[in-house]
């Protein structure tokens, strides 16, 4: 049995067993990455996707994922890799992409005008160890990191990737702790300080997706956003916050997806704190 300290959920993990994120293992008494190099979806995207609307505009990036998370949102768009039976499959079926290869790759579409890699998709946190390994020889290539992430870690994995990322994404997604808990199965008083730090070591944006009668409040906008407002990126510069839209999806189909006007509205009311707003799916 070992003990994982890589998320708030601390599991303790038997020999041979997954967390349960599904994608760390105990191995001889010690917890490491039973997802690492094991890539589920590989794409070359614009960074505008991630989102990023601030880092490099116009260029592309490539994007990598694996398979496993630590959060249980009902409506997650990429539960075939994240935490549904079928990403448990991934454990057994997943190729093996090893983090020089993933280097070699990235080098490759510099031509057509790829920046460096994305760690995204899935949960890269879990994995943080591929995350690190690769990000150091991109680094040293010249290319440049990006992590998409719920920012659920304790902050000496951050430590550990700070030096190696270029610029996060990293989800906010509410400003409760009830939310958090209870419809998300993650801890925002993990997710806060992870951002407070972030931002200190490079590019961060935020994003919010709003969910009908859970997180659509005007009230709690206007909380989330005045908190951002207090943040700075390493430049100086103000935090950007996406608000996206939520669309029923996996476990959550019991409501229509958020009303485009309701975006919007909660867009302005950010707009009256920060610098800048986007909206997405919209
Ligand atoms: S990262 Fe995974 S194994 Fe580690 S504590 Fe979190 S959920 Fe458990």
């Amino acid at each position: 049995m070992a003990t994982c300290n890589v998320c708030f959920r601390h599991c303790n993990i038997s020999e041979g067993q997954l967390g349960f994120c599904g994608g760390r293992t105990a191995r001889d008494g010690r917890v490491e990455a039973y997802n690492y190099g094991r890539i589920t979806s590989l794409g070359l995207d614009p960074i505008e996707k991630k989102p990023l609307k601030r880092f490099f505009p116009g260029s592309l990036i490539l994007s990598v994922g694996s398979f496993g998370c630590n959060l249980r949102c009902p409506f997650c768009q990429n539960h075939e890799i994240s935490w549904s039976e079928h990403a448990r499959m991934f454990a057994r079926t997943a190729e093996t992409v090893g983090p020089e290869e993933l280097v070699d790759l990235a080098l490759r579409t510099r031509s057509r005008g790829n920046i460096g890699i994305a760690f995204t998709y899935n949960e890269p946190l879990i994995g943080y160890e591929f995350v690190r390994d690769t990000a150091r020889i991109a680094k040293n290539e010249g290319l440049k990191n990006v992590m998409v992430t719920n920012g659920t870690a304790e902050l000496a994995i951050l430590a550990e990737l700070s030096p190696f990322i270029d610029a996060m994404n990293i989800d906010l997604k509410g400003f409760t702790d009830c939310y958090y808990s209870k419809v998300l199965g993650g801890d925002r008083q993990q997710v806060i300080p992870f951002i407070e730090a972030a931002v200190k070591t490079c590019h961060v944006e935020l994003t919010t997706l709003i969910v009908p009668g859970e997180n659509d409040s005007e009230e709690e906008m206007r909380e989330l956003s005045r908190w951002v407002s207090r943040l700075r990126n390493p430049d100086g510069g103000s935090i950007p916050l996406h608000i996206s839209r939520f669309f029923p999806r996996f476990h959550m189909q019991d409501r229509k997806a958020t009303d485009v006007r309701i975006i919007r509205h909660l867009a302005k009311i950010a707009g009256e704190a920060l610098e800048h707003v986007y909206t997405g799916n919209c």
